[in-house]
């Protein structure tokens, strides 16, 4: 393993290389997770919310 890619990993979204710690960029300025993905995504949250609604719909429709 040499220095450049211990050190520096590759943008995904323009395929320069940056480094490991960057959060943004520095050549498309796109912001970068930094390793793992802590937020969720954007439908995996719409998904729980449907979720939720449906088991509520469901629940008031069990209990009336
Ligand atoms: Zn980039």
């Amino acid at each position: 393993m040499d220095e450049t890619t211990r050190e520096h990993k590759k943008c995904p979204f323009c395929a320069e290389w940056i480094k490991a710690e960057a959060v943004k960029c520095k050549h498309c300025g796109e912001e970068l997770s930094s390793g793992k993905d802590e937020h969720l995504p954007a439908w995996l949250t719409l998904f729980a919310l449907a979720m939720v609604g449906f088991l509520v719909a469901w629940f008031a429709g069990a209990f009336d």
